[in-house]
């Protein structure tokens, strides 16, 4: 058994292994021949003999295909290594390249945008702690604002983020008291899915923490954003809105970029697109992270990165943003 099998570690190439396999484990090989001759033996010495045979035969048949796999993986290797002719970065003749999911697109324009204005990027957990999800946020146990959230909860305890606002936390405790930051990230919530409705999707938020950082920032930088977004000059307007992590908080609307401001079915006729919430960071967010909120203030602000996919890309179902269908994503006109 040990010199068969150092024989077979000595082989250094098909050709060999071929040979190898010839000697031993073809119909006229060394060890078919000996489980053939069995036959001859008596009856008692058959039983075990066989056994052990025929485990032997399945351990060099294990080995075999071991190598022959190794010895190919190796042949292909260093000829893709070798050959100047071979360029594996080709596409395929006749076959379709893939393309970026329409989030992707939405998402890497916004941090773009966001990153030329100094903002970091950050890539938040999507398993979160629920003081991290709720009441780092403001949101206490007894906040009717937990109960408008269809929550997954772990066995652990912990939950699957139901909100971008889940990273505030860890990043003004991280990077603070002096920061500007953009987090994009999938969120969930427990609902039935329908045209409107998915249980995964995308959020983005974005803060801005330091003295002296006023509602006026805010504004100039949802505008930035947006006309970079879309390409064009894009005006924000605030109205009150009540969001238990901001005071003051507001919802906020953009001219609709598809008619610039005329009305279109897409603003509803009404020139504006309601897109998300905003405000001044409630003192009390700030406190928790060890940020001091008579020394410091900020803005934060959030919209749906799905939603804006759907309306930049014209799409009617968001449950066609899960699916994989590829017939949806080659028809995305980018
Ligand atoms: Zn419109």
């Amino acid at each position: 058994m040990d010199d068969i099998e150092k024989e077979l570690e000595q082989v250094q190439n098909e050709e060999e292994l071929a040979v190898f396999h010839k000697n031993y484990l073809s119909k006229t090989g060394k060890l078919t021949m000996m489980l053939a001759g069995l036959k001859d033996m008596i009856a008692e010495q058959r039983a075990e003999a066989g056994k052990r045979l025929n485990e032997l035969k399945r351990a060099i048949e294990v080995k075999f295909f071991q190598k022959q796999a190794a010895l190919r993986a190796k042949a292909v290797n260093e000829k893709l290594k070798n050959d100047p002719l071979i360029d594996i970065t080709v596409p395929a003749i006749d076959q379709p390249r893939g393309s970026l999911h329409p989030i992707t697109l939405v998402t890497r324009r916004i941090v773009d945008i966001c990153r030329s204005m100094g903002f970091l990027v950050v890539d938040g957990n999507e398993v979160v702690t629920e003081f991290e999800n709720f009441d780092a946020v403001n949101i206490p146990s007894d906040h009717p604002a937990r109960d408008m959230q269809d929550t997954f909860w772990l066995t652990n305890g912990k939950v699957l983020k139901t909100q971008t606002s889940a990273m505030q936390h860890e990043i003004l405790k991280k990077y603070g008291p002096v920061v500007s930051a953009i987090f994009p990230g999938r969120c969930y919530r427990n609902e039935a899915t329908d045209a409107s409705h998915e249980f995964a999707f995308f959020q983005c938020e974005g803060m801005m923490v330091g003295k002296d950082i006023s509602i006026a920032n805010l504004i100039y930088v949802l505008k930035t954003l947006l006309s970079g977004v879309y390409g064009k000059e894009i005006n924000v307007r605030l109205r009150p809105g009540f969001f238990p992590f901001v005071e003051p908080g507001f919802e906020y609307d953009a001219s609709c970029p598809f008619c610039g401001g005329k009305g279109c079915p897409v603003c509803k006729h009404s020139g504006w697109i309601e897109l998300g919430g905003c405000g001044m960071i409630h003192g009390n967010v700030l406190q928790m992270a060890g940020v001091d909120p008579s020394q410091y203030q900020g803005f934060a602000f959030g919209f749906g990165l799905t939603r804006l996919a759907m309306m930049q890309y014209a799409i009617n179902d968001v449950r066609l943003l899960n699916s994989g269908n590829l017939e949806f994503l080659r028809g995305i006109k980018r």
